[in-house]
């Protein structure tokens, strides 16, 4: 009978562990999306927890605070404000200043192919307005003098420039936003999670039981299709590519988003995309700009140069190169026809 008793309350003790490890668990595994428009494209994030929902409002919170300082539109903004001046210096936030510095040894990094100071170029060819127009030579040329980032300097909080140069921090303010708003949900306990700020993809973690996520690339022929899935955790995977922002001329060229700094013009080669792979957002942001202004022989001298991050680039002959830190982990869509070349 004793017996009997103890073993009732063992399993009474049993059993309310074992719910109370069920309902941690699911609580663990509970996933929340949410959705919002941000940086003039759609973002996703979805974390898992017990503080998923908190976490992912305070990411959505983060990220439009964040676009209020470093949009070059609104003109409350410190790069609005650094770009309509003719006094100098200007006097920033931390914030912004963190990003100008790592944008500007991005540029060092890259040999000015990463140029965040090409607004005047890009904004005379009517990229901020959608007013799109094909400038001639000596405009192009004009402008071009007004983008020299090494001109750029900063002592403390302050910002000098020569007059009319013009900051542009778009090709890499998503990945900012992407590591800023990682740390901010880590903060409410979150262990998982994948935030999709317009394609560009920040993973805290892997997913909740522990395996890793699989990501698509999207394939540059086809939006409706992937190029292949790379299987990724606690990492960002950032893609810059012609295909989403471009305009045609009435020679129907296509003119993408994307600038050389030694032109003026948007970029023209071989290349369909670029996609870097590291731990930080902001970097794989900047290097995958900076890859597609490079091609893809001066990306592989940078990826061997720097050491710390993995590369997908696509081309027009339809070959799929992928650095070896990365090879075990892509699968590519054989649908596509496309071939995958390793970068060794
Ligand atoms: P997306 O913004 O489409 O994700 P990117 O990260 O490649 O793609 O950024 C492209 C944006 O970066 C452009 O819209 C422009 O604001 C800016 N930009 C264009 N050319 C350059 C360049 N050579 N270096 C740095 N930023 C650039
Ligand atoms: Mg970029």
């Amino acid at each position: 009978m004793k017996n009997q008793i103890i073993f009732n309350r063992t399993s009474v003790l049993s059993l309310t562990l074992f719910i109370s490890i069920f309902f941690i668990s699911c609580a663990k595994n509970k996933s929340t999306e949410t959705y919002f428009e941000s940086m003039n494209t759609f973002m996703k994030v979805q974390a898992y927890g017990e503080h998923a929902e908190e976490a992912n409002d305070a990411a959505q919170k983060y990220i439009g605070q964040l676009e209020k300082i470093i949009s070059v539109t609104k003109p409350e903004s410190d790069i609005y404000k650094l770009n309509n001046t003719d006094s100098y210096p200007v006097e920033i936030n931390d914030q912004t200043l963190d990003l100008i510095k790592i944008a500007l040894n991005m540029s060092e990094i890259s040999d000015g192919a990463f140029n965040p100071c090409l607004y005047p170029v890009s904004s005379t060819w009517g990229f901020t307005k959608k007013q799109y127009r094909i400038p001639d030579a000596s405009e192009i040329k004009e402008k071009l003098a007004l983008c020299d980032w090494r001109k750029v300097r900063i002592e403390g909080k302050n910002v000098y420039m020569d007059k009319g140069m013009q900051f542009d921090l778009g090709g890499i303010g998503k990945g900012f936003a992407g590591d800023e708003a990682a740390k901010k949900m880590m903060e409410f306990g979150v262990k998982s999670a994948m935030l999709d700020l317009g394609g560009n993809i920040q993973l805290i973690g892997a997913k909740p039981d522990r395996s890793a996520w699989n990501i698509g690339i999207r394939n540059p022929l086809d939006k409706n299709s992937i190029a292949g899935i790379l299987k990724a955790k606690n990492c960002a995977i950032i893609t810059s590519a012609g295909y989403e922002r471009y305009f045609e001329g009435p020679d129907g060229h296509k003119y993408i988003h994307i600038f050389d700094g030694n032109t003026g013009c948007p970029v023209e080669n071989n290349l369909l995309s670029t996609t870097a792979i590291a731990a930080s957002g902001t970097y794989c942001d900047g290097l995958s700009t900076a890859m597609y202004v490079l091609g893809l022989e001066k990306s592989i001298e940078l990826w061997k140069k720097q050491k710390d991050f993995d590369f997908i680039i696509i081309t027009n002959e339809n070959i799929v190169y992928i650095t070896k830190g990365i090879a075990k982990n892509f699968q590519l869509n054989a649908d596509t026809g496309f071939t995958v070349q390793i970068i060794k």
